[in-house]
């Protein structure tokens, strides 16, 4: 319901995404004679929400675990996912009246398959429990005083008792995203750490991409620091004009933007040891007639242009005739094949991540209930922490599960 000629509430809420929505929601359903109102800078709430997923919305994933979180706060996620864990955030979504369904890798999604059934059931709520949603409301400034919040959208002041900020992060700026409250939270002493683009493609230095856009592939890749490996991942990946990508990708992509000199290593039949691959080579040599080309080679494997940009990497010629090409070409081709590396180009630009790695600083926040350390009855809450998890529904389990902390430590 809104409300716009009341500007005095017991709880505001800076921004109407996944956490400020539910955790609105949760305190008035249980708390109804608290006048709660969310300023939204976008005309509508929920604008990343209907993006998440694919259009279908990972709500959160049952096999969620602590580890799947880094960032300052990363800690803290293991109280968060005790008090309010993957299943219960299902039920929370069940009471609200939404019907979800878990796949076999534990992604949880909507039985309607669209992420718009999880934004109707918060709207629908915090409609029925007069939650005054202001939008077109961009909050630019915050002053504290006497327990009280004045809280800024330009001319208009709004006061609050309580003031949960889930403002978000800088990613996919198309949303609304933007960083407008960190400033404003370092403003009043908070500690931000840098943003940082996570879970997008990782650029790469190559001139074998450009032929290799929308190609996709079973790989095991990892990333590199120094022939150390910080992490490895397997799945599809996907080639564009100068980045690769894919799920496997995005969860490399944090350590890619965050740590100099990293290279990406591709192992396109990851199953198989070096030597094997030398006797599948060998073997698909003898398997062709005499005029057959190098090009040709790789056929039945890969891609055409995947295996076109192979045999180029390994220096070998693709009109040579296959009967031609070496040994020694063999091995080199066979260790691209097992290990082809790209030196990576860390990303700056946030339109294509969809998390952001920083925010406000772990050290600045109590994980018991979201409080900051600095200032009384502020909260903050969902991607505004420095916190980012790993793909397949972590990260709106974590708005979520900040959102009920704080919600219940509001309603004390
Ligand atoms: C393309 C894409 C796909 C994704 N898919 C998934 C997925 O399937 N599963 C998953 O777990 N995660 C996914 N994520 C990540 C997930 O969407 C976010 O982690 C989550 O939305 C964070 O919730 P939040 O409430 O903290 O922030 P948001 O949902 O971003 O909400 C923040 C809100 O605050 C508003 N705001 C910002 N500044 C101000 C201000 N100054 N004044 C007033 N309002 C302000 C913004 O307009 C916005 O509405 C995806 C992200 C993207 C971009």
């Amino acid at each position: 319901m809104i409300n716009n000629s009341n500007k005095q509430f017991d709880v505001i809420i800076v921004g109407g995404g996944a956490a400020g929505l539910l955790c609105a929601v949760i305190i008035k359903s249980r708390q109804p004679e608290y006048s709660v109102a969310i300023l939204e800078a976008q005309e509508r709430v929920g604008k990343k929400l209907l993006t998440t997923g694919n259009g279908r919305c990972n709500l959160t994933n049952l096999f969620t675990t602590p580890q799947m979180y880094y960032g300052s706060f990363s800690k803290g996620a293991e109280y968060l996912l005790e008090l309010c864990s993957p299943s219960m955030v299902v039920d929370l979504f069940e009471e609200l009246g939404l019907l979800t369904y878990a796949e076999d890798d534990g992604r949880v999604y909507p039985v309607s398959k669209q992420a718009n059934s999880v934004l109707d059931v918060l709207r629908l709520a915090a409609d029925k429990h007069n939650i005054n949603i202001i939008c077109n409301s961009k909050v630019t400034d915050i002053k504290a005083k006497n327990k009280v919040f004045d809280v800024y959208c330009g001319d208009r002041v709004f006061t609050a008792q309580k003031l949960i900020v889930a403002s978000g992060s800088k990613s996919t700026p198309s949303t609304g995203a933007d960083d407008s409250l960190w400033h404003i939270l370092k403003k009043m002493g908070h500690k931000v750490v840098s943003p940082v683009p996570a879970l997008c493609p990782v650029y790469v230095e190559s001139n074998q991409l450009k032929s290799l856009k929308g190609v996709r592939a079973s790989a095991a890749v990892r990333i590199l620091n120094n022939n150390k490996v910080l992490r490895e991942e397997s799945g599809e990946l996907q080639f564009t004009e100068n980045a690769l990508s894919g799920i496997c990708v995005f969860n490399l992509s944090r350590i890619a933007n965050t740590e100099q000199n990293t290279e990406i290593s591709v192992s396109l039949l990851p199953t198989k040891r070096f030597n094997e691959i030398v006797d599948i080579l060998q073997n698909k040599k003898s398997l062709y007639n005499k005029t057959a080309k190098a090009e040709e080679l790789l056929i039945g494997i890969f891609n055409k242009m995947l295996g076109l940009a192979l045999i180029k990497s390994a220096g070998i010629l693709p009109s040579k005739l296959i009967t031609e090409i070496t040994d020694a070409e063999i091995k080199k081709l066979a260790s691209v094949i097992n290990d082809w590396r790209f030196k990576v180009i860390p990303a700056k630009d946030f339109t294509r991540s969809q998390v952001t790695a920083g925010g406000v600083s772990g050290s600045e926040i109590d994980e018991n209930n979201m409080r900051s350390k600095g200032v009384e009855n502020l909260y903050i809450i969902g991607e505004a922490v420095d916190c980012d998890g790993d793909c397949g529904g972590m990260n709106l389990q974590f708005a979520f599960s900040s959102a009920y902390c704080a919600a219940m430590d509001v309603i004390l």
